[in-house]
């Protein structure tokens, strides 16, 4: 069997997209290897986003070349769809380049990537993933990505997906409901509903109600479990889905809404509809409806124009929203975006410093918020066994030492707490855990980002 290493890079849309290839390899006769050392074929499933993330893919072809100057090398994913002429020329060190607009070409690329070598590869099959919800995960235990749209309409002028993902088209939603089923049966607890913008699900599928009616067939399906939204636009909110998650405990009261800013005027040049104004009562409409919401976002700094004054808006609207969870990153500068043409640069240096110091009081906003789940019983997600308790510092409340043979420390996120990107759940417990499963807890602690928790009984 010939076998294939799979370097994963960028976005969850990415990651499912690298699920997806190892799914469609693995049915034409693929094996994933578990070390690089054993691979026939290297495959670094790239991301074109940003300056910061283009270069760390480049540097893992680099460094893979520089380690297996013999294996085969496939460069996949945004960066070798956007810029396939330049790189053709400009990366050597790639033995081939595979976008991500047909995945289902992957084991042929690969095959013929192989047998230009001499070696023997595997037949193609022309590939079609027939069950999505059956391939393999590279999430933790009891978690998934479910990505129901691909590219974007927004035309946000900062943003490069639309050259990379093109423009939206959203999957039929029985095929996704089909997908949440069988991830359902195979013990998965978590459903993160993703897109480049799944507020704007089925806008071109006119006529079949968009996010608000695909939710409806997810809440069809039987048993417990989670389903978290990742990515609504501010200016595309569905008003439907606080009564949505109102009514059925299974859709988290998580929102993860990047608004990228606060001053109108930056708003408008990064062609956002919405006002800081806008956004703050949307922030204050779905905690009046739901007073356990959870909202994350998402801040960009540094964009053409963007003066002092404008920041001073910025951490003004910080403050008044009071976050749960905030990133913030820089302006890339990307070719073929409308803000590539924008006057009035901000320095690089002087970006730097606003993201630091709006990470800064967004460390203590979230702190603040996160201390309000201490006491509360909540329903975790088991992931994994902590392996070395004696690292974890145990808050007094915690009651000191472990048990003994039964049980342990365990890491695990509650439903404030989205997998990758905010704090973790730090699990005590007297009996065994299953990673993968969920456990009801109360919360007994806070160590800055993250939660103590201790299972019942
Ligand atoms: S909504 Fe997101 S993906 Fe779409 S253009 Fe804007 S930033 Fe890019």
């Amino acid at each position: 069997m010939a076998r294939y290493f799979l370097d994963p890079f960028g976005c969850a849309k990415n990651q499912v997209d690298a699920e997806t290839m190892m799914a469609l390899l693995g049915a034409s006769g693929w094996s994933a290897a578990e070390n690089p050392a054993e691979a026939d074929l290297i495959i670094v499933n790239s991301c074109g986003f940003i300056e910061s993330a283009k270069r760390e893919s480049i540097n893992a072809v680099l460094s893979w070349r520089k380690q297996f100057p013999k294996t085969k090398i496939l460069l996949a994913g945004c960066l070798a769809q956007r810029y396939a002429a330049e790189l053709a020329h400009s990366l050597p060190e790639a033995d081939g380049l595979f976008g991500n607009t047909a995945l289902g070409g992957i084991a042929a690329a690969a095959s013929v990537l192989l047998s230009s070598g001499g070696e023997e590869a595997p037949a193609e099959v022309p590939a079609v993933l027939k069950a999505p919800g059956a391939r393999p995960l590279l999430s933790l235990p009891g978690s998934a990505y479910v990505k129901i749209s691909e590219g974007c309409n927004n035309r946000c002028s900062f943003c490069s997906i639309p050259l990379i993902r093109g423009p939206l088209h959203s999957r039929p939603p029985a095929e996704i409901i089909e997908e949440c089923r069988c991830l359902l049966d195979r013990g998965i607890r978590e459903l993160c509903i993703i897109g480049q913008d799944i507020a704007s699900f089925g806008e071109d599928r006119p006529g079949e109600g968009g996010l608000p009616a695909l939710l409806e067939g997810i809440a069809a399906l039987p048993g417990s479990f989670w389903v978290r939204l990742l990515y609504l636009h501010p200016d595309k909110f569905p008003p439907a889905l606080p009564e949505i998650m109102a009514g059925d405990r299974r859709f988290l009261p998580y929102f993860d809404i990047p608004l990228q800013h606060g001053s109108d005027s930056v708003l408008r040049a990064m062609n956002r509809r919405g006002t800081g104004e806008n956004y703050l009562d949307l922030i204050r409409g779905i905690r009046a409806a739901l007073p356990d919401a959870v909202i994350r976002s998402t801040f960009l700094v540094g964009f053409p124009g963007e003066s002092e004054d404008d920041f001073a808006r910025l951490l003004d609207f910080q403050e008044r929203a009071a976050l749960d969870w905030a990133g913030c990153f820089t302006y890339s500068r990307e070719e073929n975006t409308p803000a590539y043409a924008m006057g009035k640069r901000v320095s690089r240096s002087a970006a730097a410093e606003r993201k630091r110091i709006l990470e800064e009081r967004q460390q203590i906003i979230s702190e603040k918020q996160m201390e309000r789940f201490v006491g509360r019983e909540l329903e975790a997600l088991v992931e994994e066994q902590f392996e070395n308790e004696e690292q974890f510092e145990h808050s007094e409340e915690s009651g000191g030492a472990l048990p003994a043979a039964e049980g342990g420390l365990y890491l695990g996120r509650v439903y404030c707490q989205a997998p990758e990107v905010d704090g973790v759940s730090l699990i005590l417990s007297k009996k065994n855990l299953t990673p993968g499963s969920l456990v009801t807890c109360r919360v007994t602690g806070r160590a800055g980002l993250d939660l103590e928790l201790r299972t019942k009984g």
